[in-house]
């Protein structure tokens, strides 16, 4: 079974691209991804052929719904979801980002809307369902739940007091690994509570966003479950520890800090040192484990100490983990480069 799977996923037209009448440019076949080069187009590109062809391990056209590809959330749920909740019960720990430009669909893949949820409460959904299942065979649970944001290569707690900026450090702990120090963490023993620590931690970002003209772009958000399985093995008591990291990457364009300069060129800095980090750690754990298969064991360096977020997620992220990359893009022929980005950089994990 493949540790890592790579998912590419179209959102519909927006306002703005209808307003100025954008034509699409994005085929999905299958697993192909078919990305045709704008008819009049300010990107200079070589090459002849007039569109570049990509395979993923889905690819998601959202926008007709009589057309076969079509995916809802649930259907996202049922490919990539319900294989997080399996290995978080098997004792693994799992890691999801949403990557893309700004307005791609990130967030809308990752949280949803209250009528029509996305992966981050579909999985809490089931995975309190499995324990309700558990529980009645004599499984013990304990559940934490903790969410963060990383702004600057520093951490801000967005379930703790509002007021409090990006100011908690990572540390590593000699046998536990890195750790935010003080972030909170919360117990949580039904689906309404950590909806409530879900609902919360987005109030907190998305206010703050507000007042500092949308950090929620130019931050990664990283919402945690920590869960411990105890029972019986062997007739000797056990348990199991594992960690689901659920994360909303910064927008991608972000990272591309050309002509910026003070605080823009900073965070744009900071912003591509962590997503160009994540893709070469995921880059390397694939290498590695094709290489595993090859017999050829020497094991590579995996530089996740360049960045607070690969740092983080160091524990989840390789071994027996399970990692899935969704790349969001949009439909639309005036955002054919970053378009092309995000399917070159999704392309590169696989
Ligand atoms: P991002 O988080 O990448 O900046 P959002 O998730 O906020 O982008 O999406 C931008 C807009 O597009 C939102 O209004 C969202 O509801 C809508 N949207 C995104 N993806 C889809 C989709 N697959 N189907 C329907 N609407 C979508
Ligand atoms: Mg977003």
């Amino acid at each position: 079974m493949s540790s890592l799977k790579v998912a590419v996923r179209v959102r519909p037209f927006n306002q703005r691209e209808m307003d100025m009448d954008a034509l699409p440019i994005v085929q999905m076949d299958g697993k192909k991804t078919r990305l045709h080069k704008p008819k009049l187009s300010s990107v200079r590109e070589s090459g002849r052929d007039n569109y570049h062809d990509f395979t993923f391990d889905h690819s998601y056209w959202s926008f007709d719904a009589n057309d076969g590809h079509f995916a809802s959330q649930e259907q996202v749920y049922l490919d990539l979801g319900t294989d997080v909740v399996d290995s978080a019960f098997e004792g693994y720990n799992a890691c999801v980002f949403a990557y893309g430009q700004t307005g791609s669909g990130k967030t809308f893949t990752m949280m949803g809307s209250s009528d029509n949820p996305g992966l981050i409460p579909r999985i809490c959904h089931e995975l309190f369902a499995r324990m309700k299942v558990g529980l009645e065979s004599g499984t013990g649970y304990k559940t934490h739940a903790s969410y963060l944001e990383i702004y600057n290569e520093r951490v801000k707690d967005l379930l703790g007091p509002a007021a409090v900026g990006h100011g908690l450090r990572v540390r590593e702990h000699r046998s536990l690994g890195p750790y935010v120090e003080n972030l909170s963490q919360h117990a949580v023993n039904d689906y309404e509570e950590i909806l409530e620590c879900i609902n919360r931690g987005n109030i907190q970002r998305t206010t703050a966003s507000t007042n500092m003209n949308d950090t929620s772009s130019r931050s990664h958000a990283i919402f945690t479950i920590t869960f411990v399985q105890a029972g019986y093995m062997n007739d000797m008591p056990s348990e199991t520890v594992s960690k689901i990291h659920l994360v909303d990457l910064a927008g991608s364009e972000r990272a591309n800090a050309t002509g910026a300069t003070g605080q823009r060129l900073k965070e744009g800095a900071h912003i591509n040192k962590s997503l160009v980090t994540l893709g070469s750690v995921i880059s390397a754990l694939a290498d590695q484990s094709n290489r595993t298969e090859l017999t050829n064991k020497r094991v590579l360096y995996i530089p996740y100490r360049d960045s607070v977020l690969t740092w983080l997620l160091k524990d989840s992220l390789g071994g027996n983990s399970k990692t899935i990359m969704i790349a969001a893009i949009s439909p639309a022929d005036c955002n054919y480069g970053e378009t092309l980005s995000t399917l070159r950089y999704a392309n590169r994990a696989k």
